[in-house]
């Protein structure tokens, strides 16, 4: 027996209807006729920051994650911007993104699930009741004893409303331009808002690569990354979701984590949480192995069997020194939290890693000759 769809949200399709033809096709007709004065513009660059930083730094890292701490006054801006960016409350959306995790690709669980397609896991999703999407007040009691969010799920709209309509036509009569505020601060603003959160579940699951992992759908894409504010590294965030950084390495484009990295500095948010080096290094190993090993197995058989033992045998050489590595790591970091005790014993320790680095340094030369080899 076939069950009835659930119920079609004729009121988010409206929202997502009335602000992208409005935000995309008539906010262009006004500029092109009556121009925006160089006030809308900053106004505009201002406001898409804090709506789309307010999602990625708040809702998503900070909320959702956990992945560091923040002040009162960063975590009142964030719920702000929640309101402003117009993607339901906090609790809403975290309820929702931890089930994502949970349950990732399973089309039953996960909200938006890749497996569902592309169009459904970019917006399709939000525009029936679906059982997978209903808030679930037992995963969020962390959030929900915030009385900043709390506050935030009770007044929603009316907070919405204001920032969106009152907020932005304020801001645009400043200029003059009362209309022009409302079109370019607050249709054009929020369409392109929304679209470009959503490509991280989307496009995100969709398009790039997987070098931590390939048991789910996500993906690394730096185009991706350019477009949602760092969040396109979305294949290192589901291996390390508790990692408050995206984009792992330094030249990644990811905003969200220098925002998060300037606020530690200004004493603004502490306890940023990351992957030990080890762990991130162990599963990237593990999916270069996966891919030589696939690409040497297309070789003549003698040959595919003679590079394949090679390869098992430098991949079980690495594993070994990182894990040492690691384990002397640990034994440094215990010792140094003990300060002046056995200084000389850390001295020592020290030097049994300097020695086992350079190991490593040769191993990793040896490695890549292969991954050359065969890429
Ligand atoms: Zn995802
Ligand atoms: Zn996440």
């Amino acid at each position: 027996m076939s069950q009835a769809a659930p119920r079609f949200r004729w009121d988010v399709l409206s929202i997502f209807a009335i602000t992208g033809v409005t935000g995309l096709l008539v906010t262009p007709w006004y500029g092109l006729t009556h121009g925006f004065s160089g006030w809308l513009w900053m106004m505009f660059v201002v406001m898409l920051l804090w709506n789309g930083l307010s999602i990625t730094a708040g809702y998503h890292r900070l909320w959702a994650h956990r992945a560091y701490a923040a002040h009162r006054i960063i975590r009142w801006i964030f719920a702000l911007g929640g309101a402003l960016a117009v993607q339901n409350s906090a609790w809403v959306w975290c309820s929702n993104h931890r089930r994502h995790h949970r349950f990732v690709d399973d089309d039953a669980q996960d909200p938006y699930s890749a497996g569902k397609g592309l169009v459904f896991s970019h917006i399709g999703w939000m525009l029936r009741d679906h059982p997978a999407s209903k808030l679930d007040e037992g995963n969020i009691p962390d959030l929900m004893a915030d009385p900043i969010l709390a506050w935030q799920h009770q007044h929603y709209w009316a907070a919405s409303f204001s920032l969106n309509v009152i907020l932005t036509l304020a801001l645009g009569a400043l200029a003059g331009d009362a209309i022009g505020g409302l079109l370019l601060l607050g249709f054009t603003r929020l369409a392109l808002c929304h679209h470009t959160t959503f490509f991280i579940n989307s496009l995100a699951h969709f398009w790039g690569t997987q070098p931590y992992s390939d048991r789910n759908s996500a993906r690394d894409n730096g185009i991706v990354a350019l477009l949602t504010y760092g969040e396109g590294f979305h294949n290192f965030h589901h291996t390390f979701a508790w990692d408050y950084r995206n984009g792992l390495k330094w030249y990644q484009f990811d905003p969200t984590k220098w925002l998060i990295q300037s606020l530690a500095l200004a004493g603004l948010a502490s306890r940023l949480k990351t992957a030990a080096p080890e762990k991130i290094e162990l599963c990237r190993l593990a999916m270069q192995r996966k891919h030589l090993v696939r690409s040497v197995s297309l070789l003549p058989r003698i040959d595919a069997e003679v590079w394949r033992s090679r390869i098992e045998e430098e991949y079980a050489q690495l594993n070994a020194c990182l894990h040492e590595w690691a384990r002397l790591r640990q034994q440094w970091l215990a010792l140094r939290k003990g300060q002046l005790q056995q200084r000389w014993e850390e001295t020592e320790l020290r030097a049994r890693m300097r020695e086992l680095e350079e190991h490593l340094a040769f191993h990793k030369h040896q490695w890549r000759f292969f991954t050359a080899q065969f890429a």
